[in-house]
């Protein structure tokens, strides 16, 4: 598990060390129990992530306005999905659509080896990948497209994907860029409500189990 330098973690007030250990207390209560998960969201600053007029409410567990009418994810999904995805086993690589503003990325980058991530909004784009520079997490590759496609020429599968914007329909060219076996997370929204979804592949079948209802904005079509 790697992890942010400790001068980078620290915060001013709100952003103390006792209001991060209130969230993850928190996190445990809903049922979070993978400690490598809950340590990593400790440590990571989630002030940095926001508008600096926001920083105050970094670390309590409420999703997050961050312009271009897109959000940060609230810690208790970011948890939730990523305990899923690491539930059967340690992946190699995974692959996420919907960087926003790199919260989840930065999450993931410190538990797994290799993070790819994709955004359609170019502006989102640029200030993830300078954020997760200056974090100094270097195993994360990002791409400013429309991640209905997967990863863009690309022969490679990936065994976890995890996507952060809800669909109606489930991209046929992303599932298929899971590997054998390879699962996926994903909120799904079903004309009712938005559940989260995992759906395993099976050579070239793909088994589904739904969850809780979620709430995140849409996966949308082309570029912003
Ligand atoms: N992972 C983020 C959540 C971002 S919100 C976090 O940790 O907080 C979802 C993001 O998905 C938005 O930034 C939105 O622009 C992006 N998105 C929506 N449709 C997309 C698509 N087709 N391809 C790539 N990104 C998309």
């Amino acid at each position: 598990m790697k992890s942010i330098s400790n001068q980078k973690i620290s915060g001013i007030g709100m952003t103390s060390q006792r209001t991060r250990d209130r969230l993850i207390e928190r996190l445990r209560q809903q049922g979070i129990t993978n400690e490598d998960v809950l340590s990593v969201i400790r440590n990571t600053p989630r002030h940095l992530f926001v508008d600096e007029a926001l920083s105050h409410r970094a670390y309590e567990d409420t999703a997050l306005p961050i312009g271009h009418g897109q959000t940060i994810s609230q810690p208790y999904i970011v948890a939730r999905m990523t305990q899923m995805l690491l539930q059967s086993g340690m992946p190699t690589s995974v692959l996420e659509i919907g960087t926003g503003c790199g919260y989840q990325t930065a999450v993931l980058a410190q538990l797994v080896p290799q993070v790819y991530s994709i955004e359609r909004i170019g502006a989102l784009f640029q200030q993830a990948k300078k954020r997760l520079a200056d974090l100094q997490l270097y195993n994360v590759e990002l791409r400013h497209t429309d991640g209905h496609g997967g990863w863009p020429n690309l022969n490679y599968r990936f065994d976890r994907i995890i996507m952060t914007a809800a669909c109606k329909d489930i991209p046929r060219k992303l599932a298929e860029q899971l590997t054998e076996g390879g699962e996926m997370v994903l909120p799904y929204d079903n004309g009712h409500e938005q559940v989260l979804l995992k759906i395993t592949r099976n050579k070239n079948e793909f088994e589904t189990e739904a969850f809780e209802a979620v709430s995140f904005v849409p996966l949308l079509p082309g570029l912003g």
